[in-house]
């Protein structure tokens, strides 16, 4: 697959700012915020998208997306995953984002 920007922050070649690292994932802030709270939380594998990761990654990463949620947002906070074209997936290396701090709309766009 190809590599992304998120891959060459995953191995270090940029540096931003982690709110969490571990073997499995890193989470930082999302450079262009939807809401007060909207943080990226990524594997370090290059998965594509959520139908390519493996369940105890995936669980790793929600894991660590609803602990950082909790933290940041204690009003409530919504866990992404934009899968595909559809959905409007841009970055093709697997994340979620964590969205809070304000009120969130329902249903999304
Ligand atoms: P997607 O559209 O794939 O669901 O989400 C990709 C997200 O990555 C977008 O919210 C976009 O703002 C964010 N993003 C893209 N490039 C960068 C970057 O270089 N640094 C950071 N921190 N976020 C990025």
């Amino acid at each position: 697959m190809a590599d992304t920007i998120f891959g060459k922050i995953a191995r270090g070649e940029i540096e931003v700012p982690l709110l969490h690292d571990d073997d499995v994932c890193l989470a930082f802030a999302d450079n262009a915020p939807q809401a007060p709270v909207h943080l990226l939380v990524i594997p370090r594998e290059p998965f594509e998208d959520i139908t390519q990761a493996d369940a105890q990654t995936i669980a790793r990463v929600m894991q660590v997306a609803a602990k950082l949620g909790n933290e940041k947002c204690p009003d409530g906070f919504r866990l992404v995953t934009n899968t595909g074209p559809d959905a409007g997936q841009s970055v093709q290396h697997w994340h979620v984002h964590v969205l809070g701090g304000r009120q969130l709309s329902w249903p999304p766009g």
